[in-house]
């Protein structure tokens, strides 16, 4: 068994960010990675590729090039952890000692909960931005749609980027307007949930842009399958008595699939109820093992599941994690923030940006770029800035508008552990 002072699983937004933000605390550390894939993607980046303006390339890189240079990679998966034993079990077998674990392997887009949805991706005007290959099918459906009915879905939360259902509806809608076939076009918001978004302060702003697009929305309204050649799905509807199927005909179907935690998580007994990361929601560290460590969209912690949110959290997991080391308290503090650019048409953004509790955490102040309302600054952060972000600054550890919030100070549960 190879033993490291540091394994990381994943190597997405949150496994690659705390890796570098731990170097860059700690030149010397000695720091594992778990991570199958080949190839990094810059996931927010799909949406503009559903919507035809940025190009599919531009979202990803060879995973290799994002790896900071010291870490040993591991090309594989994580199948299993054993927390009182400090070890990891690999998918090829090998097994890992760690003194400080972070688990990071994102989540789980549960595409076979939806029956025929897997088969008929990619045809038959189905689609979703929510994998790479199928995000510029989205921007082909949309160009070549005439007439007809337009129907976009969205599942049960929690999902990564709570907006993203309704942002390609927007992009889409926009596009047909200018193209003057809007009136021809029927189209569908098909919500599982109660309401257009989570938090009350951002609802007005998006509620003009679906009476201006003449959009229907279809609350608590569940798809539940899809049948690509007949163009029809099955929708479960929730109502005063009870849930009774409706089935709606369609040209085009954007959809979004249930998301949940990646098993391994509840069978090595590190999650919630929900399957989730069980973590401190303000250290960001494991609620029943104190050398464990989590971030990103596996963590159980009640934000919005955002590369946004990750930029964040990193530097508190480092900050935290390397004072386990020295049996300090911990010194970071994580307050929920989260951040979902709602593309409302092409040019503006609804730039919703909110921690715990719904409380909003805007970056800049009001008279900069008002949050709650579109504009033209926010696409341009969007469309130019953030990919920039993304890449050259929170990958390799710069933390840009991301310094932790200092907490009160408590003993750690660890006492000192030198490495
Ligand atoms: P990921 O980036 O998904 O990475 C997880 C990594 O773990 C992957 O590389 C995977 O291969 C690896 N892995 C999985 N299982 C294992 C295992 N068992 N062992 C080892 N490795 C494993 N966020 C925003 O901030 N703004 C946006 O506008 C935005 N828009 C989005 C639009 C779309 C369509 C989508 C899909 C996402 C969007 N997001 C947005 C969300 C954002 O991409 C995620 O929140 C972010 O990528 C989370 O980082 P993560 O590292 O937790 O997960």
């Amino acid at each position: 068994t190879t033993t490291h002072q540091i394994v990381i699983i994943g190597g997405g937004a949150a496994g690659i960010s705390v890796a570098a933000s731990l170097l860059k605390r700690q030149r010397s550390l000695d720091i594992a990675i778990v991570e199958p894939s080949e190839v990094h993607s810059y996931q927010p980046g799909w949406t503009m590729v559903g919507g035809g303006v940025f190009s599919p390339e531009s979202t990803r890189r060879p995973m290799a090039s994002v790896m900071p240079r010291d870490v040993s990679w591991y090309r594989t998966s994580a199948s299993r952890v054993e927390p009182q034993h400090r070890q990891v079990t690999l998918g090829d077998g090998r097994v890992l000692g760690w003194r400080r674990l972070i688990v990071a392997p994102g989540l789980d887009l549960d595409w076979d909960a939806i029956e025929g949805l897997s088969g008929t991706l990619g045809c038959n005007g189905v689609t979703s931005n929510y994998r790479y290959d199928l995000a510029p099918y989205t921007w082909s459906l949309v160009q070549s749609l005439k007439k007809g009915t337009a129907l976009f879905s969205q599942p049960p939360m929690p999902i990564k980027c709570a907006g993203a259902p309704q942002k390609a509806m927007y992009l889409s809608c926009h596009y047909w307007q200018r193209q003057g076939r809007l009136g021809d076009i029927d189209v569908h918001f098909c919500n599982a949930g109660d309401k257009l978004f989570g938090v009350q302060d951002y609802v007005p702003a998006l509620e003009r842009y679906v009476e201006r697009y003449g959009i229907h929305t279809q609350f608590q309204n569940r798809l539940v399958a899809v049948d690509g050649p007949s163009r029809t799905a099955q929708f479960a509807v929730a109502g005063d008595d009870g849930e009774h199927m409706v089935e709606r005909r369609f040209d085009m179907l954007h959809t979004v699939p249930p998301q949940k935690a990646p098993r391994f998580i509840a069978e090595s007994g590190l999650g919630n109820d929900g399957g989730w990361l069980d973590l401190d929601s303000e250290t960001l560290q494991h609620r029943h093992y104190p050398a464990i460590f989590g971030l990103g969209d596996a963590s159980g912690t009640p934000n919005a599941k955002t590369a946004a949110a990750v930029r964040k959290q990193a530097p508190v997991v480092a900050e935290n994690l390397l004072a386990t080391f020295s049996g300090d308290p911990l010194p970071a503090a994580y307050l929920g923030y989260g951040s979902c650019p709602l593309t409302v048409e092409r040019g503006r953004i609804v730039l919703a940006e909110f921690g715990y509790g719904g409380e909003l955490q805007p970056t800049f102040p009001k008279w900069i770029n008002d949050g709650t309302k579109p504009t033209r600054l926010a696409w341009w952060l969007k469309a130019g800035q953030l990919p920039w972000i993304y890449w050259q600054l929170s990958l390799k550890g710069h933390e840009w508008l991301a310094r932790p919030e200092r907490r009160d100070t408590t003993p750690t549960s660890l006492g000192a552990d030198k490495a």
